[in-house]
Parts: C-alpha cells; structure tokens; sequence
C-alpha cells in the first residue's frame, strides 16, 4: 500500500512527487507514456513556448538550462522533465496507464469530508499490476482531450483535418498539393501553426494559401521597458495570484479569462505574413466555409483544428470526483473525497496552476494540506 500515487507523469505530477519525496512519503507516479517528456515530444515539430527559461523551473531547481529569456522548444521541456525525474531520483511507472481508480474500503459513503476517516484506493493499470494508495494525486494534464466543436463530422470527405494535439510534423502532414489550409482558431496554437504553414509553403515554393479563423485574443507586447513582459508578470505578482484572491477572481472572470498572451498580435503577424484573416468559423455547408466575420471560403483542401481542449476522466470510478457536467470537483485543488487530489489544472490555484512556472508552488501547498490531514488520521 503507497502512502500517495500520483497519476500523470507531466510537470505538475513531478512537482508533487518531489515535495513527497521531500516529506518522506511513500509515493509512485504511475505514467501512461514509455518516457518522461513523451507528451511535450508528441506536440509538433516547431512548437516553441511562450514562456521563457527563466520562469520555467522545477521545485528545487534554480533555473530551467539555457539563456534565461531564450524561449525553448517542446523537446528542451521533454528533455528537461526527464533529467528532473534522473537527477531527483523519482519513482515512476512506465507505460502504466490507469483505466481504473476506485476507493475500497466500499462500505463507507464515498462521499467524505477531507477531516472524515482515512480513504484507500485501488488504481488498475494497463500494466496488469493492480496498486493501493491512501491517497492520490491526479496529474493527467489540462490540456488533453481535444475539443471537439462538431465541425470536423461535416467535412467533405476529401477534406484533410485534424486537430492540434494530434500534429506531430506539420511539413508531412500539409499536402503538397494543397491550395488552401484553414486553421480553425486563433489562440497561441492557431497563430504560431498558420505562421508554420506559411513558412513552409514559402520553402517549397506551394501556392497555398493559409486562413486563420477566430478572434484575436489580444496579446501583451513581449518586452515592456526594455524588458521582457514575464519579468513583470511575476515580479508584480500577476502571475502567481492566488485564484481565490480578490483580484486573482477579477482576472479569472475577466473577457480573457485570466489567459495571458504575450507576443505579436494576430492580426498585425497574419498582415506582415499574408495570412487571411476571419472570425470565428460558423457554417461548414458541403465545400462552403462560413465565418462570424469575412466572406465565405470555398473548397478548402485541408483543416487544422486548434481549438483546445477539454478534459475527460474516463477511468475515475468515483462519481463526486467530477461535477455533474463531468469536470474535476474539488477547491484549489483539494476534492470533496477524503485522500484526493488534483494537480495542473487550469487556474487550479493561481493564475498559473498548469504552467511550468505554477506547479512548484501548487505541488508545495498540496503535499503539505495531504500530509496534514494524513498524518491527523
Ligand atoms: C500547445 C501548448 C503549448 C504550451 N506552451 C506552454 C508554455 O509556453 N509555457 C508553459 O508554462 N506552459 C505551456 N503549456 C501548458 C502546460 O505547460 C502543458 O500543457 C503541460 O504539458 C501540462 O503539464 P501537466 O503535467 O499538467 O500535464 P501533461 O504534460 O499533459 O502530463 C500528463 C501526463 O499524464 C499522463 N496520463 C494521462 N492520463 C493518464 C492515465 N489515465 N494514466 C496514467 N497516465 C496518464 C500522460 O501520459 C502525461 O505524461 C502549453 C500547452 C500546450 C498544449
């Protein structure tokens, strides 16, 4: 019996590990993936972050490797989270990916309060091997599932599509002979995948050419003062505010939902780079295409969808961990079942909870309330 698993072996379920490691816990991360990082290599070929080295690093690293507002790519994270697993000396299982977690001692309610007596839970993984924990830590990610909008089903057949999470190299995935490509939204992905296109349609001299729908987000200039605007986002505290907090609640509410972009707006990168721009996608009627805003398209070869994501716990056999519409139940992390836990959700605590930047905190705080309550039991 494990004192704590966590499921997911991401940033977030590393973090935690290593504030259990810290407190002595007895702990495994159980992963579904054959190698630390193998989520981030999975994203595609050319996908740099918004977030510098700087404010990338792990509970008990100083700094994430490289120039400290260098922007790294998806293998530098792989690589990073890896060497963090060797260096910390983590316990993971690989390629143990959960299809079942349920508490055990099924003669108390399932519902119990956080103060109630202790829980134990059984997790069943595709490894065969079945497990026990008193407690858990689910880790799966924020940004898993992809969103589907219902688009995709009304395509015409010929229509290459698919969606961000699924696209490893986009040079390979974009036919050669395509004229037209439609990335359908317009946040981080959206933008930097329609700039993608364009550049490798310049390189094999394609005539393509690439529209982006949905509404600019609207985005904070990379450097304020002379500096780069992260160093404000956290010096001023923005980025770490608690979501609890007075003005951590207005920014969650506010239009852009606490979603902080940095960078060239869209609309100013697709003019400098000949990207058509349209509003949101409304219609897809045979080979017509129809926006909130801006003409129809006809006979579009191929659809990129970035439309992100939500999350779905298929495996949790546990009804009060969810809410009735199937999202995480729980308050700054902590869920109404006695000895569970989240970790990297979405504004979980903080502004930042599911970036690299937000799970030392998050994985601090966490481990320290389950010892807590573990320990009074
Ligand atoms: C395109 C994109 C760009 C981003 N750019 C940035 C950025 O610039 N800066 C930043 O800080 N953040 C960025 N993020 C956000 C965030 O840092 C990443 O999404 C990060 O991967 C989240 O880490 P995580 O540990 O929460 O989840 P994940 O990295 O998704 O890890 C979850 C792990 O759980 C495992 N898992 C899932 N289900 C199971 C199961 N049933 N059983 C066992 N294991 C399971 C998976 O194998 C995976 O390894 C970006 C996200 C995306 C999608």
């Amino acid at each position: 019996m494990y004192d704590v698993i966590i499921i997911g072996g991401g940033q977030a379920g590393l973090a935690a590990a290593y504030h259990l490691q810290q407190a002595g816990l007895n702990y495994l991360i159980l992963d579904a993936h054959a190698r630390i990082g193998d989520n981030w290599r999975k994203r595609w070929d050319g996908l740099r972050l918004f977030t510098p080295n700087r404010f990338n690093a792990l509970p008990g690293d100083k700094a994430f490797p490289g120039k400290p507002y260098d922007l790294p790519d998806r293998l530098a994270v792989a690589d990073y989270l890896e060497d963090y697993v060797r260096r910390n000396d983590l316990a993971v299982a690989h390629m143990a990916e959960v299809v079942s977690l349920r508490t055990t001692n099924t003669s108390a309610p399932t519902r119990l309060a956080q103060d109630q007596k202790p829980s134990s839970f059984s997790i069943e993984t595709t490894d065969g091997i079945l497990r026990e924990a008193h407690n858990v830590i689910l880790a799966t990610g924020a940004y898993r599932t992809p969103r589907d909008l219902g688009f995709a089903e009304r395509l015409p057949q010929q229509v290459k599509r698919i969606h961000t999470s699924e696209i490893e190299d986009p040079a390979s995935w974009l036919p050669v002979n395509a004229e037209k490509v439609l990335v359908v939204g317009a946040g981080a992905s959206g933008n930097q995948l329609a700039q993608t296109f364009v550049q490798i349609s310049t390189a094999r001299h394609q005539n393509l050419q690439v529209i982006l729908a949905g509404e600019d987000p609207g985005t904070l200039p990379r450097k304020v003062l002379g500096r780069d605007v992260y160093d404000f986002l956290y010096g001023l505290h923005v980025l770490p505010l608690k979501v609890d907090s007075m003005l951590g609640k207005v920014l969650a509410k506010a239009p852009t939902k606490g979603e902080i972009r940095v960078g060239e707006s869209v609309d100013v990168t697709a003019k400098a780079m000949s990207i058509i721009r349209r509003g949101k996608l409304s219609v897809v009627d045979k080979h017509r295409f129809e926006f909130e805003t801006g003409d129809p398209i006809e006979n579009i070869d191929a659809v990129v969808f970035a439309t992100g994501y939500e999350n779905r716990y298929p495996f949790l056999g546990i009804p009060e961990a969810l809410t009735d519409s199937g999202k995480p139940n729980h308050e700054l992390g902590v869920s109404p079942v006695r000895g569970l836990y989240w970790m990297g959700l979405h504004q979980m605590r903080r502004i930042n909870s599911s970036l690299l930047g937000g799970v030392a905190k998050d994985a601090e705080e966490i481990v320290a309330q389950l010892n807590k309550s573990y320990k009074a039991h």
